[in-house]
């Protein structure tokens, strides 16, 4: 029996005459997902996605798996195609590929949706049809209308008949590469891989910047972050790395700036560096895994300070999340265990005993002053290390 994935479209429906350009980003993205599986063919029509696997050793599971982590997409099921667009042929596919199914439960119901108005049964007709030959069929169920064990689908959709089980949740959102481009300052922490999977979902294709410090922070560590982005790269597909040597402008912050603003000094240095990376990738925001109060760097005081300097919209998805939201995400996009791995972060090297929680900006600024960092940005943006992340490295 041949099989097909029909994908149910979500806000792109609400997009008017931007909806074409929508679908178009979409299939391409979901073909970007599943090609290594083999060839498909995916075409769209009234918001439906039809992905036609074009061989029989085509692992379904693991395409609907891809799927499932594709933005833009609000549910998606796994379906028999009927031989032909007839009522006959719909009794005679639905019980074969849901026997197993039917076999398991005790109740069902059968909905039918007709698309296409030209089909000469109506979608009550077909439901009764279908409903009586699977209760001569399976002598043990019995229909229940409100609350079914199964519901047995039927589509009488353009480009054919389909007759499928449950329905599953898509990833929501909308696709990657509809809302332009964001640069997320990624660290190998929770907070930001769960940040950068939220901003994916609206839409941002991402382009990711890392501070390093060599030999204060190691290789592992450097490793732990492109390990996080591939897990990332699942839903957001992919992107490009940039590493940051940020050894030599965190000694000189630790030499030549007061202790109490050491961090906020290099949160302003991280923003100042990735506004130039973002800009240079066509970027036009920066997002960063902060969240309000968690630490005395993301106090409003803080903040602002770093803000300050950032050339671009910053956006802080998880700005109102407690920690234990974040790590629900987290564990559901599979970061967590990577994240907890215990090695250093460049903020974690040289912090202030009591760092300032209500900076003072022009104190800040005065104290950044003192110290000539200009040509230390410019050398780090001249030695920037590349890496290009794909999910399907994993
Ligand atoms: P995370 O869990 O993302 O590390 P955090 O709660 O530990 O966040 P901080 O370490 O203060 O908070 O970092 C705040 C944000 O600054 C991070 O979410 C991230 O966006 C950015 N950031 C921190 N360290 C780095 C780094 N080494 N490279 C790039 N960005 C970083
Ligand atoms: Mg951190």
């Amino acid at each position: 029996m041949k099989e097909i994935i029909l994908l149910k479209d979500g806000e792109i429906v609400l997009k008017g005459l931007n909806r074409r350009t929508f679908e178009d980003v979409l299939k391409k993205n979901i073909r970007h997902a599943i090609s290594h599986l083999g060839s498909f063919e995916i075409k769209s029509a009234q918001s439906i996605i039809y992905v036609k696997p074009l061989s029989d050793d085509i692992d379904l599971d693991e395409a609907c798996l891809k799927i499932s982590r594709v933005f833009g997409i609000v549910s998606y099921s796994r379906a028999a195609i009927c031989e032909e667009k007839t009522l006959e042929s719909i009794i005679a596919t639905a019980p074969v590929y849901l026997e197993k199914e039917l076999k398991a439960v005790k109740t069902f119901k059968v909905e039918a949706r007709r698309s296409d108005k030209r089909f000469p049964y109506k979608s009550p007709e077909i439901c009764a049809e279908l409903g009586g030959v699977i209760l001569d069929k399976f002598p043990h169920l019995s229909v229940d209308v409100h609350n079914p064990d199964l519901i047995v689908n039927v589509e009488v959709r353009d480009f054919g008949a389909y007759v499928h089980g449950a329905a599953h949740k898509g990833a929501g959102g909308i696709p990657v590469g509809t809302s332009g481009n964001a640069a997320i300052l990624i660290s190998g922490g929770i907070d930001s891989p769960v940040a950068a999977y939220m901003m994916a979902k609206r839409g941002l294709k991402l382009t990711a910047v890392h501070f390093a410090s060599p030999p204060y922070t190691s290789k592992r560590a450097e490793d732990k972050v492109v390990r996080l982005l591939r897990r990332v790269s699942r839903y957001a597909g992919k992107m490009t790395m940039y590493t940051v040597p940020f050894t030599k402008i965190q000694k000189t912050i630790k030499n030549e700036c007061p202790e109490e603003l050491f961090t906020i000094i290099m949160r302003r240095l991280m923003m100042q560096i990735s506004s130039r990376i973002a800009a240079d990738n066509d970027c036009t925001a920066l997002i960063t895994g902060e969240s309000l109060g968690q630490v005395a760097s993301q106090t409003i005081g803080a903040l602002s300070c770093t803000d300050d300097v950032a050339d671009l919209l910053v956006f802080r998805p998880l700005i109102g999340m407690d920690k234990q939201e974040i790590i629900d995400i987290s564990y559901k996009i599979d970061t967590y265990d990577i994240s907890i791995e215990p090695y250093e972060d460049c903020c974690t090297v040289f912090t202030p005993k009591h760092p300032r929680t209500r900076p003072v900006l022009k104190y800040v600024k005065e104290a950044q002053e003192k110290a000539n960092f200009e040509p230390m940005i410019e050398e780090a943006l001249a030695n920037l290390k590349v890496t290009e992340i794909s999910a399907k490295d994993e």
